[in-house]
Order: C-alpha cells, then structure tokens, then sequence
C-alpha cells in the first residue's frame, strides 16, 4: 500500500525529510496538499499568500511530474481528507507544523491513524533546531534572543541537506484530485496580485536562484547594508521560507559552502545566518505560547490603553498616505509588491503602535493579508517586539522617529523616490520632511500639500507624550 505524504506547509521536494524517507521505504508515494481554509479560523492565509500559494501549487505539480509523481489537491478540513483516505495506505508521512493549528491538525491524524493501524511520522525540517532540544541549562524556555542563539550555534550540528529524490514510486491508482481552481486561490481584487507577479517568482527553484544570487553578490556586505531599504542587500528568502519552498538546512549549508570559507566575507555570512536564528527564536517562542498571535507576552500589557477598530487615520496608514515619507514608501512597497523592508517595517509599525496607538494586532492582521511571506510567528513576535510587549522587546518608550530614521538609512531618498514618486523632485534635505520644506522649494518640486501629498496626519510631539502617557497609566496599575 501507499504512503500518504501531507506536503502542507513543504512545498518542496529539496531536504524534504518525509519525502526522502518515503520514497527509501519503497512503497508508492502519494503527494496531497489540502487547503483548510476553516480550520485555519482567524488565520486563514491572506490574499499575498493566497496568490503566492497558487503560483507554487503549479510549480510543485510539474516539479512532481518530472519525477513520476503527482500532487492530489483537496480542500476541506485537514484530519477529515485524510481520515477519508486512510483506507487505501499503509503510512502517512508530514512535516512537523509548529503552529498551534497546525500541531492540533497532525495530532488529529496522527490519533486517526493510530484508530486505523497506519503508520503516522511526523519529520522535521523547517527549522534547524527543534523547540524541545533548545533549552536552558535548567530546562527553562529562552526569552531572550543572544543567548538563545548561543545556545543554538552550539547544538546546530551541520548536517548536510538531502538532494530530491530521483524518482517518486507512483501507486497503481491515484485518489481524485480538485482542479487548482477549485481551491479560490485568486486574491481579490485580482488586479491586486500584477504588481506583486511582476516583483516575484515563486517555486522552489526561484528559491534556490535567489539564495545563489543573494550569496554570490550581497551575503559579504550583508551587515553593512541589510539597514539600506535603498538597496537589494538582503536574501529575499522570506516567502520562501514561509512556504516551504527552502529549507533552513539548505540556507545553512550553502552559506557555509560559499560564505564562511572565505574570511573576509565570514561577518556578513554570520549577520546572516543570525537572522535565520531570529525566525527560529520566533518560531520556539510561538510553540511556547500558542497564544502569541493575539496575547501580549508581558502580561501588564493586557491593560495597554490601545486604540481599536477602523478609522481614517488607520486606511491613511494602510495605504501610505500619513504625510510621514518613510511611512508611506514602506506601505506602498508593502501593498505593491507584498514584501517591506525589515528596518521600514519596524518604523511602520511603530509609527502604528506609538505615535497613533492602535493595537498591534491590526497592524499584525494588514500584514497578515498582503505580505508574500507572512508568517505567523514572525509576524507576531515582530508586531509584539516593536509594541514593547513581547520578548526582548525593544521598550516601549523608544519611539522611532521617522525622519530621523530616514535620513539615517535612506540618505539619498532612492527608496522614497521609488515609491513616492510624487516627492521625487524635493531635494535631500526635504524629502524626509517635506512639511518643513520652504513654499519656493514645494512649489519648484510640484508638490501642493494636502494635494499632491498629504499633509502629516498627527502632530508628532503630542503623540509622543500621549504614548508616554499610555505606558505610565500600564505601570500605575502592575
Ligand atoms: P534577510 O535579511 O535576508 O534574512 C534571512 C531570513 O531570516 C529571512 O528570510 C527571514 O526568514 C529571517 N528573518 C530576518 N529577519 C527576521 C526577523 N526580524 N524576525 C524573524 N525572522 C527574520 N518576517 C517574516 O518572515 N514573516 C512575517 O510575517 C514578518 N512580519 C514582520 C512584521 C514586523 C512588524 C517586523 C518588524 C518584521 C517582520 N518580519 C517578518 C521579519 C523581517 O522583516 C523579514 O523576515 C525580512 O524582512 C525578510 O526579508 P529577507 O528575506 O530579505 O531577510
């Protein structure tokens, strides 16, 4: 009989654990990816992911093909697909999911397959170290992030990634499969995703292009510049990772490979593999409390005086319209091409959860929905880190500004040019700033505030102290 291999959230055929040790088992394989929209409740994947997830669907069947195998679609609720076809294989094989949705799903197939007498494994391999084995001396659970990643560095022992397996032993018959586009995959408004289309390729081949690219001409200089949103000096592997496309493993090795042999290019290779270490410290801190996505980590939080719900000044922000430069090329990049900037994505969300106030989950929910690489962990560790409220966090108090912030990493202004274009004309000194240009600078650029670019929405210095004032009344009460 088949093994049944559940490639949810591994979309890939590279160091693919559950997929290697099915194949060397000999039994049939049969690939099944199954869309749940339900049972993901609140965490349904956004549009960005939506239309990323069809793109790699296409790729993965012809990836599949090529081997002599086939990817079964299925929509519906996870443990109930495959209880459905448990009849018909002797073994189902997945990733571990970390998620608490995720973790709850497997743990429901796997006690259907104990019901049933079928093998159940659950692989690792998106992450490089697994949340049990990194620990305190005492068995504690890490809070903060250096002395995990010590930790981490010793226990990461280097182990090679697998290749793709040759072939994939098809079965005699194949389970029915939907169509793609019985999963509505499509992001509304479809004209949404062009852009987003035009900026990416994803697959898991686009994946291994974009690290060989990234490694051969940005990784050395990789901690000088990885601040500059001017320039394209980080990896881009986000969406891949979140997809399942790459794996840490391979990311590790090849950085190893071509990186970390040569000397001078050791730092940047280290700066590097550190961010990976970021979304493994997120990722542990996500299995740790399943409720991160919607509970502040420092409980004091709970009582943060944070403003709620939609206003105009919230829709000012979404689509970068706030008057703040740096603010709007951010969720400009953001809405037009999926991905921001890590440094303007923490200046946009601290201009959200500071200088206005609101709640960090409805800036965790916009970035749920347009960002190619959301990542429940990531992105909610992330909004917590900048809000003061989770772990080693950045305190509340320190407030970015944006001009200053601006001026300090996009120097030239080519990252506003980009996506402001209509402040394209202002001068440097202007272009962070343009509400304090002189009217014969505005008026020379072809720029009429409150026209042709919004006048700032809040008044900076009263937000600050309001912000402060929000932190004291947390503090009176603990
Ligand atoms: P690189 O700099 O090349 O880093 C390599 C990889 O390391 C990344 O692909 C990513 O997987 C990981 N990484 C890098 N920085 C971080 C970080 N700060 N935290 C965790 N992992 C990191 N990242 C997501 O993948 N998904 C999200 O939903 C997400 N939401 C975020 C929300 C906010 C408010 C902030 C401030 C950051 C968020 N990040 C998120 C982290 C970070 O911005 C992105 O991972 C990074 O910008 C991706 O670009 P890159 O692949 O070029 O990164």
């Amino acid at each position: 009989k088949p093994i049944l291999l559940l490639m949810n959230e591994t979309l890939r055929l590279d160091d693919h654990m559950a997929l290697v040790s099915a194949c060397e088992s000999g039994a049939p394989v049969i690939p099944l990816f199954i869309l749940d929209d339900a049972g993901a409740g609140d965490w349904k994947l956004g549009g960005a992911r939506r239309w990323w997830l069809r793109e790699s669907l296409k790729r993965l069947e012809k990836s599949l093909q090529a081997k002599g195998s086939r990817l079964i679609l299925r929509s519906g609720n996870t443990a109930e697909m495959v209880s459905g076809l448990l009849g018909d294989v002797s073994a189902v094989y997945m990733t571990r999911s970390y998620s608490p949705i995720g973790r709850r799903v497997q743990e429901e197939i796997h006690q259907q397959c104990t019901v049933h007498d079928v093998d159940c494994r659950r692989f690792a391999g998106n992450l490089l170290l697994e949340p049990e084995d990194v620990r305190t001396k005492t068995g504690g659970i890490y809070e903060v992030f250096s002395p995990f990643w010590r930790r981490a560095l010793e226990l990461i022992d280097g182990s090679p990634p697998l290749g793709a397996p040759d072939r994939i032993p098809a079965p005699d018959a194949w389970p029915e499969s939907d169509d793609l586009d019985d999963l509505k995959l499509d992001p509304k408004p479809a004209h949404w995703a062009e852009p987003i289309a035009a900026t990416w390729v994803p697959g898991e081949d686009a994946a291994h292009d974009m690290l060989a690219k990234f490694l051969a001409e940005a990784a050395r200089d990789y901690k000088a510049k990885r601040d500059v949103p001017g320039v394209e000096a980080t990896s881009r592997l986000s969406p891949y990772l979140a997809n399942g496309e790459i794996s840490p493993r391979r990311i590790w090795a090849e950085t190893q490979l071509h990186v970390m042999t040569n000397e001078q290019d050791r730092t940047g290779g280290d700066w590097f593999l550190r961010e990976l270490g970021w979304r493994e410290f997120s990722t542990h801190l996500l299995f740790n409390n399943p409720t991160l996505p919607v509970r502040p980590l420092k409980a004091q939080f709970e009582d943060f005086p944070w403003r709620e719900g939609m206003d105009d000044k919230v829709e000012a922000w979404q689509q970068g319209r706030t008057g703040f430069p740096i603010v709007d090329a951010g969720m400009r990049q953001l809405w037009q091409t999926g991905w921001m900037h890590n440094r303007v994505r923490m200046i946009v969300a601290s201009f959200l959860v500071k200088d206005m106030l609101w709640h960090w989950r409805t800036g965790e929910d916009w970035f749920w929905d347009t960002l190619v690489d959301a990542d429940l962990a990531n992105n909610a560790a992330s909004w917590q880190w900048v809000a003061g409220c989770g772990a080693d966090a950045a305190p509340y108090f320190r407030i970015f500004n944006p001009i200053t912030q601006g001026e300090k990493f996009d120097p030239e202004g080519d990252y506003i040019r980009t996506y402001v274009p209509e402040l394209s004309d202002l001068p440097n000194d202007y272009i962070h700033k343009p509400f304090e240009a002189p009217a014969g600078v505005l008026k020379m650029a072809g720029i009429s505030l409150g026209e042709t670019y919004p006048k700032p929405i809040l008044d900076r210095k009263a937000c600050r102290e309001r912000a402060l004032a929000a932190l004291a009344s947390i503090k009176k009460a603990a």
